[in-house]
């Protein structure tokens, strides 16, 4: 694969010594669809806006398809972005409104009416080219927003929050038609958000940034099931948080104590040594409930007082108290509550199994807590 989008040592510092985007070094492959993740002020849309052009770097370079476009302005790159807000003209139909950049460029019109038509169909919308925005949907306004930016026929499609002004549902359903339309035209996709179930939905990689730097990047399950930092593991998805000290650690395994439990993470770490202060995670649904007697082989058995029983619908939330105030959650459904088609009620003990894969152990410094 080529990469189409590599950043290199990117920073961006805005006037008053805004640190931006931070040292960033990034590479995009050709036909991925890659999203930029991280809470609001990370640095994100900072860098999608250098890479199309609407911001010039302090420092590093950023180069397209081979070519070092740092200082160029954004027409002369073969990227498009699709903006939050649509920006639609309100007085130009939907023909004219996605049409326009190619009118701007000159071209004749035989050529932007099919370059005009192919776009619409390619985003389900012909029936409504002669309509005006206002009268469209904010779905449909969405997709027009889209056939807008694939008119040019770009080579890389930069969008910024483009669903975040939809209601719920309909975030869902143009989450599955924008990786449907990413499939369909091979196109790499750099999209930005700060909704990390979005970003797991539709990514091919993900990459989680904090304060203009990034954390991590990879695979949707991979950072779900490794995450590198707390960080992460809080970002994306709910994780329980074990504070507790390596009783032992080699390349296989790590065993941590928690109160009068332990814990273990397997592959070990050798960074760790007896004594250690760490905190080990573990996701809700990563956890089993054990019936009474039942063995839990190679997995961690921690016990408590189910404190609240929650109703989720699809599933059950368990606030287990594991002793000296530590609270664990474990989301369960009934039919993978092992050897049991009960759920606990409140106040009785259950016994909790833990997968060794399924636990992360992280060193305790300042930035990781
Ligand atoms: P959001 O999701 O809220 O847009 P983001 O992760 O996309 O956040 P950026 O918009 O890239 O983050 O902003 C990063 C930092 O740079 C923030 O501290 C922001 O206030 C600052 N910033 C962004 N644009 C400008 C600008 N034009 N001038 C000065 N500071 C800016």
């Amino acid at each position: 694969m080529n990469e189409i989008i590599q950043i290199k040592n990117v920073t961006k510092e805005y006037p008053g010594g805004i640190l931006a985007v931070d040292d960033l070094s990034i590479s995009v492959q050709e036909g991925e669809f890659v999203t930029l993740l991280g809470p609001s002020g990370c640095g994100k849309t900072t860098t999608l806006r250098m890479i199309a052009g609407f911001e010039i770097p302090t420092n590093g370079q950023i180069f397209l398809a081979g070519e070092d476009v740092t200082d160029r302005p954004p027409y002369e790159r073969q990227v498009n972005t699709v903006f939050q807000d649509y920006a639609l003209f309100p007085h130009m139909n939907i023909r004219e409104n996605v049409g326009y950049g190619l009118r701007v460029a000159g071209m004749p019109k035989a050529q932007i009416k099919q370059a005009v038509e192919e776009a619409l169909s390619t985003v389900g919308l012909m029936d409504k080219a002669d309509a005006r925005p206002g009268n469209l949907s904010g779905g449909q306004k969405q997709r027009v927003a889209l056939a807008r930016a694939l008119v040019r026929k770009p080579k890389v499609l930069l969008l910024d929050e483009p669903l975040s002004a939809l209601d719920a549902k309909l975030r869902e359903a143009m989450q599955v038609e924008l990786k449907h339309l990413h499939e369909q035209l091979g196109i790499t996709f750099v999209f930005v958000t700060h909704d990390q179930k979005e970003a797991l939905v539709m990514s091919d990689r993900v990459v989680v940034m904090e304060q203009g730097k990034i954390v991590q990047s990879g695979t949707p399950s991979e950072l779900y099931d490794h995450p590198v930092k707390p960080y992460v593991a809080d970002f994306i998805g709910n994780s329980n948080k074990l504070y507790g000290k390596v009783t032992s650690a080699d390349a296989t395994q790590v065993t941590v104590q928690v109160g009068e439990h332990t814990v273990q993470s397997t592959p070990g770490q050798t960074r760790f040594s007896p004594g250690d202060e760490v905190l080990a995670t573990i996701r809700p649904e990563k956890v089993r409930l054990l019936a009474t007697g039942e063995d839990a082989g190679n997995f961690s058995i921690v016990s408590g007082t189910a404190n609240e029983v929650l109703f989720h619908g699809s599933s059950y939330r368990l606030e287990v108290e594991i002793g000296q105030n530590r609270l664990f959650d474990v989301d369960t459904q009934l039919a993978l509550a092992l050897g049991t088609t009960e759920i606990p009620s409140k106040g009785s003990v259950v016994r909790l199994a833990i997968n060794p894969n399924m636990v992360s152990v992280f060193p305790i410094h300042e930035d990781n807590i």
